[in-house]
């Protein structure tokens, strides 16, 4: 199966493919004379095996304008496209609560000093008090009480709008945060969750025993043949009508994911195995009469459809091991002609 860019990056490649990956991406690295360290390393394994999309376009529009491809550049497609720019990200919110925090700090301890000193004199005041009898004296002393307080009461107003500003700084951050988080869990061509986030959903509900869980694998057939016949950007269209009619049918119960280029995933929670193969089929079936058509055009695209495996968590499994019979049974499918569901009980 392949991989789609998330965050932090995940290589499952078996053995046999990362090394045939190594001995591709080696002479890469210094045909364009840069060191063989981990950041150009991990482009040039990215770039050969294909499966990061985004980062490939960067590299050949550079390579076809003969542009070298400098350390520099290696360092900043491996931020952008490896890293998802989220290191940036992340140390952006969190210089940012450093600044409110700062602010917040410096804007008490003013409050502080004025009040301290407003102290000060309200003490004078108070032992000027002592022994006077003139009215003119009282007068004079109790105003400046008065413009004392006025000036704690000012001070404390400056605090509170400053404290004020300081929470909806805190509040936009806390909002940028949930983002960032969000989109290292989302896949950004299809907005289902990305393969990290998947594996975390399965890794939370093996052992739980409390819950009934089928796993359900989708890998679009044929796909090279759309790639091939209505480019590749088309090809991206269908990817994402597909995963609107999952989206559909997970009904924000079922967590759907892309998991990887043209496979798909949906974990169908507390649902009777007949229940779930009777979704694969809907699903199987929008998808083979969907009629999707290009923009501007009455020509339909396809004909499309989608081979599908089901498999059900036992209490002894592992995110690999129901993984994996669900892809035996995606296998099934595809060998029997594609367009049709299988289910493999363990
Ligand atoms: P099969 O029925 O056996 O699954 O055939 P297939 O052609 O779908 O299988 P294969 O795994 O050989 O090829 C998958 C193709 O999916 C190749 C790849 O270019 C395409 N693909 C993977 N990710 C994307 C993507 O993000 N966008 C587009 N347009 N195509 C993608
Ligand atoms: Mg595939
Ligand atoms: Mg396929």
């Amino acid at each position: 199966m392949s991989k789609i860019a998330s965050f932090p990056p995940r290589y499952d490649h078996i053995a046999q493919k990362a090394s045939e990956n190594l001995r591709l991406a080696l002479p890469l690295i210094n045909k364009h004379k840069t060191p063989v360290n981990p950041v150009n390393y991990a482009v040039w394994y990215e770039y050969v095996s294909g499966e990061n999309q985004q980062l490939n376009s960067a590299i050949d529009t550079r390579l076809n304008k003969n542009e070298a491809i400098t350390d520099e550049i290696t360092q900043y497609l491996y931020e952008k496209f490896v890293l998802m720019g989220m290191p940036e990200r992340i140390e952006k919110t969190s210089s940012g609560m450093h600044l409110i925090v700062d602010n917040t700090m410096k804007n008490i301890n003013k409050a502080e000093a004025k009040a301290g000193a407003c102290a000060t004199d309200l003490n004078n005041s108070r032992d000027q008090l002592n022994g006077l009898n003139d009215v003119e004296d009282l007068k004079s002393v109790i105003t400046d009480i008065l413009s004392q307080t006025q000036m704690l009461t000012d001070s404390s107003n400056d605090l509170k709008q400053e404290l004020a500003k300081s929470t909806q700084d805190m509040i936009a951050l806390k909002t940028e945060l949930e983002e960032v988080k969000k989109a290292a869990l989302t896949d950004g061509l299809t907005g289902l969750l990305n393969r990290g986030a998947f594996n975390q959903e399965l890794e939370k509900l093996c052992g739980r025993g409390n819950i009934e869980v089928s796993l359900i694998l989708f890998d679009l057939d044929h796909f090279k043949n759309i790639n091939d016949t209505y480019g590749h950007l088309l090809g991206d269209k269908v990817i994402q009508f597909f995963a609107g009619i999952l989206k559909k049918h997970g009904k924000n119960i079922h967590p759907v994911a892309r998991y990887g280029g043209e496979e798909m995933a949906m974990i169908m929670l507390n649902t009777k195995p007949s229940a779930v193969l009777e979704t694969a089929e809907a699903i199987r079936l929008a998808f083979a009469n969907s009629k999707l058509k290009k923009k501007g055009s009455e020509e339909i695209i396809g004909p499309v459809s989608v081979s599908i495996g089901i498999s059900k968590l036992v209490a002894e499994d592992s995110p690999n091991s129901i993984i994996d019979r669900a892809d035996q049974a995606l296998y099934l499918s595809k060998a029997n002609g594609r367009n049709q569901v299988s289910v493999l009980d363990h």
